[in-house]
């Protein structure tokens, strides 16, 4: 029989895919991974789990896996020992910042990697470096939810659980494709739609729920603003609102209003190309729902008005009293990346300590101050673009990137290689060598989700446990492991020696997180925020008694629909969207590299069939792609999926240069990019 070293084993974590935060049994044998389970008792996912939980670990054992740093030596990246590194990092960061200041270095930190990490990276750029030059990818997709949900009731989060989703009676699912990108929502909503719920969906595409819904509507890409605002018309001509909840717990509604007499249906669909009927059929059913929800993607956020459309998004909960009572479920964001709530809730962002108090604030620093036991630096630090910006504008002499593939899966990519090629030192943390990794001066071989300890907040504010299933590969080292390496090669301990203790800690700086323990989470599963408590349950559904605003208020929103940054015109006569596919995750670095890949191959243009015949364009195909910015080279795949006009294409291969396509427009309020709207032109060498 086998011995017990050789007896599987199973370590119940979070997975490190999707900001679904679906509970896992890994299952290991030798120390390698033979498989991974859902877990029954999973809080989100009752057993169920996605083609990526589940099967996307191959990368684990890859070949290409990094396990030895790397530094750069005349011009190549030559392998070196971890001492070696470390004080090379060290004394870059130090040199940068003898010759610039600390606001000449700059970190990107990870919404892959656990909570506890985010929270030591951004400390150690305000302890240790000084500066608040930290931001995370939350940057690129949900920043304007952080901001829109704020303005609009307080908090930087979803209203309602996701298991209310289970008594809504009406989902309204915006600029989202659930079935692919988060699979374990997209079949619980599904299960809702088909014991009874009514479902709206409002996407240009043809996704997976469209073809369950009751209404679909299809707006024109950039044109969210506008559509919001029709809805939101229609229930006020109709009478669909609630005006005791409006008197008692809201603002702001006679400038919303008077903004919407500008917004009659027919109006809506000059602009939005949603014929009027559908609009106020959607009307009507979120309207007259008794208890509707709302849940929204990356269609919303990812434009030049992302914010404003969060916010005309939420003017619909507040106008029908939705939210914060039991008459509906709110506004939840559907979170891209497994801990992208969390590396935000941290303070890995550069205007805001962990728990969103911002760094403006004296009573917010000096809370801070008191368990740190330095000045925190009070001046807003750079975002990610501006951080690219200033490396090109050789203001930036270095930045560190914590496991994001930021040339690969930023905007307007051929600008985003340009500045870290200017940029003096540039430091990466990865798995594999990377685009971003060929560009950087010191590559540090890092630890993947499986072989981590911490915790990962989902998309429903739950903290759940991240465990180890498996041993780091000899030669990598976490990201917490490495960045108290640094500091302490800088002369600073950063104090919280575990991730156990660094959580504790985040609760003493943010009180919101004070009733959060490692060891509360391993005894109760998953634990939502704000949870100030260790005695009491975390708040799961916000707001039922005041919102978190000054005021206590709800505050509708008045922002006029202003066009996207690109429209068609004669030489780009197409609109790309872009988006993400069921077996893959976003840069597709882990999926890629293992059984997945056989289940989608290669990257598509989706197009329409008139599209495809307007410009010779065959089905299977080679294409190329180009826009203002760059050019990529794809398969073309004739659907009617994609509207005419448009063409649709993952974000999971980026060695076709998708992202050397998109522009370098972004939602005016976070700068977050605008991937949704891009004009482009298509030329294919048709079959003979
Ligand atoms: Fe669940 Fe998302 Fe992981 Fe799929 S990728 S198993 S839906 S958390």
């Amino acid at each position: 029989g086998l011995t017990s070293a050789h007896r599987p084993s199973a370590t119940r974590t979070t997975c490190g895919y999707c900001g679904v935060g679906c509970a896992l049994d890994v299952v290991t044998r030798d120390g390698e991974v033979t498989a991974v389970l859902p877990a029954r008792d999973g809080p989100v996912n009752q057993g169920h789990a996605c083609v990526k939980g589940r099967f996307a670990h191959g990368y684990l054992t890859s070949p290409e896996r990094l396990t030895r740093p790397l530094l750069r030596r005349d011009g190549r990246l030559e392998p070196a020992s971890w001492d070696q590194a470390i004080g090379e990092v060290a004394r870059g960061l130090r040199a940068a910042v003898a010759a610039g200041g600390p606001d000449a270095v700059a970190a990107i930190s990870s919404a892959r990697a656990t909570n506890e990490e985010n929270y030591l990276v951004q400390k150690f750029m305000r302890v240790v470096v000084g500066t608040n030059n930290v931001d995370n990818c939350s940057r690129l997709c949900h920043s304007p939810s952080a901001a829109g949900l704020t303005a609009s009731f307080g908090l930087s989060g979803g209203t309602d659980t996701f298991d209310d989703v289970e008594r809504s009676d009406c989902l309204l699912v915006v600029g989202a494709n659930p079935v692919e990108a988060h699979p374990v929502v997209g079949a619980r909503l599904l299960r809702r739609v088909l014991h009874g719920a009514g479902l709206v969906v409002a996407d240009p595409r043809a996704v997976g729920l469209a073809l369950h819904a009751d209404v679909h509507l299809r707006p024109r890409p950039g044109t969210n603003v506008a559509l919001f605002h029709g809805l939101a018309h229609v229930l006020l001509a109709e009478d669909l609102i609630d005006e005791e909840f409006l008197r008692e717990r809201a603002t702001g509604l006679t400038e919303l209003a008077a903004l919407l007499d500008d917004y009659p249906p027919d109006r809506v669909a000059d602009i939005t190309g949603v014929p009027a009927t559908d609009l106020v059929a959607a009307a009507r059913l979120y309207g007259r729902a008794r208890r509707p929800a709302i849940l929204y993607g990356l269609g919303v956020t990812e434009h030049l008005h992302g914010t404003d459309g969060v916010r005309s998004l939420a003017n619909l909960a507040i106008l029908r009293g939705a939210v914060g009572t039991d008459r509906g479920h709110g506004v939840m964001p559907l979170r891209g990346q497994n801990n992208v709530q969390g590396a935000s809730d941290m303070g890995a962002l550069p205007d805001v300590l962990p728990g969103y108090g911002r760094v403006t604030d004296p009573a917010v620093r000096s809370r801070a101050e008191a368990v740190w036991g330095v000045p925190v630096p009070e001046r807003p630090g750079l975002r990610i673009p501006g951080m690219f910006a200033a490396a090109r504008a050789g203001e930036l002499r270095a930045l560190w990137v914590i496991g994001e593939d930021v040339c690969a899966t930023d905007p307007d990519a051929n600008q985003v290689t340009r500045a870290l090629d200017t940029c003096p030192l540039v430091i990466c943390d990865e798995l594999f060598l990377s685009e971003t990794a060929r560009h950087a001066d010191i590559v540090l071989p890092a630890a993947s989700w499986l072989e981590k300890d911490g915790t990962f907040v989902n998309f429903d504010r739950r903290f759940q446990r991240v465990r180890p299933a498996v041993p780091p590969p000899g030669g990598t080292r976490a990201d917490f492991a490495i960045v108290h390496a640094v500091a302490s090669a800088m002369g600073t301990a950063l104090g919280c020696a575990t991730p156990a203790e660094a959580l504790a800690e985040c609760g003493r700086v943010a009180p919101v997180f004070a009733g959060l323990t490692h060891g509360r989470l391993d005894r109760e599963g998953a634990v939502p925020w704000p949870c100030p408590d260790p005695g009491r349950p975390g708040e799961a559904k916000l707001y039922e008694e005041r919102f978190a605003t000054a005021d206590g208020r709800a505050h509708l929103a008045a922002p006029p629909y202003l066009p996207p940054g690109e429209q068609p015109d004669d030489d780009y006569p197409l609109l790309l969207v872009t988006g993400r596919r069921w077996a893959h995750y976003n840069s597709g670095s882990m999926t890629r590299r293992g059984g997945n890949l056989t289940l989608d191959p290669v990257d598509f243009l989706d197009l329409h069939p008139g599209d495809a015949l307007r410009y010779a364009v065959d089905d299977g195909v080679p294409v190329t792609v180009e826009s203002r910015h760059g050019r990529a080279r794809l398969i073309a795949r004739i659907s009617e999926q994609t509207a005419p006009g448009q063409v649709f294409c993952a974000i999971h291969f980026p060695g076709s240069g998708v992202n050397r396509l998109t522009s370098h427009h972004a939602d005016t309020v976070t700068s977050c990019p605008e991937y949704k709207v891009t004009a482009v032109r298509v030329s294919g060498q048709p079959r003979r």
